[in-house]
């Protein structure tokens, strides 16, 4: 746990679920203010709430699509209503779907980019305006993907968005140092969430993706909120514009594992 935690407010787009959720309730148990911003119904939020208050910490949901700039100020504006601040920001909201790039329409391709990356920049764009505005040294963390660096065939939209966050975390970090705002990144690997439930539900799929990962295991969502916590704390402070992956190992060629090559 990390005590300088307690009392900040810290907003999660995509938050009901998954990754998202994982990290309300880490943000909850260390008793920060949490903003959940969801996309479907509101009975996961209102669950979640409950939990996090009844580890000591406060939360409020608050519908949103990212892709709208309207409801990402919506968000945002939330924050500083509700809890007087705003002092971490995590840019989770994402979506995929499978598609050969030949067949990907404009509109697969723009509904990807839009909630993947464009959400992401509007959550940065806005989160930081209020920061600079209120002088706070705040912090943004953006969850991208392995496929930042790993290329994905049939996900082209995908990991073009997520290259795209590597950039866009990189540029906001050096631009906003010298007000002591950090940005930095979280690349997840594969990941047990309903992203990806699916796949993971059918044996040999599973088994398939365990082999491309060298501690032999699909991460648990806790497993990345436990990260977020350490990049919103003090414990990182001289950390910025970097991306954390936290993924097994998967990014380490594990095909060369046990001297191939
Ligand atoms: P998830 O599907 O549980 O979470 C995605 C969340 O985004 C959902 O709560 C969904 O409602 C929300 N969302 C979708 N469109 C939205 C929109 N337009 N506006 C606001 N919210 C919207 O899956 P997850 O695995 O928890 O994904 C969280 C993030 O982690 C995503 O950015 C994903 O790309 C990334 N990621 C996941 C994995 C993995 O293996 N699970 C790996 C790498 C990166």
């Amino acid at each position: 746990m990390y005590n300088d935690l307690t009392g900040k407010t810290v907003v999660i787009t995509g938050g009901a679920t998954g990754i998202g959720r994982a990290m309300a309730l880490r943000f909850g148990q260390e008793k920060a203010n949490v903003v959940i911003n969801y996309f479907g119904g509101n009975q996961e939020v209102e669950a979640l709430v409950s939990r996090i208050e009844s580890y000591g910490g406060k939360a409020v949901g608050v519908y949103g699509d990212v892709s709208k700039e309207e409801d990402v100020k919506k968000i945002v504006t939330a924050a500083h209503e509700q809890f007087g601040s705003l002092d971490v920001m995590i840019n989770n909201a994402g979506i995929e779907n499978e598609i050969p790039s030949e067949k990907m329409t404009l509109e697969n391709w723009k509904r990807v980019i839009d909630v993947n990356l464009t959400g992401a920049f509007l959550g940065c764009r806005d989160a930081i305006d209020y920061m600079l505005k209120y002088k706070i040294k705040g912090t943004v963390i953006n969850i991208s993907s392995v496929h930042e660096v790993i290329p994905w065939p049939h996900f082209l939209h995908y990991a073009a968005s997520k290259g795209g966050i590597k950039m866009m975390t990189q540029t906001l970090a050096l631009e906003f140092a010298p007000q002591g705002i950090r940005v930095n990144n979280i690349a997840p690997g594969a990941i047990n969430t309903p992203i990806n439930a699916a796949k993971f539900a059918d044996p040999s799929l599973k088994a398939g993706v365990e082999s491309l990962i060298p501690l032999g295991y699909i991460g648990k969502p806790e497993e990345i909120a436990a990260v977020a916590a350490w990049l919103a704390s003090s414990e990182s402070s001289y950390v910025t514009g970097i991306t954390l992956f936290a993924d097994g190992g998967m990014t380490k060629f594990p095909s060369f594992q046990g001297g191939k090559g």
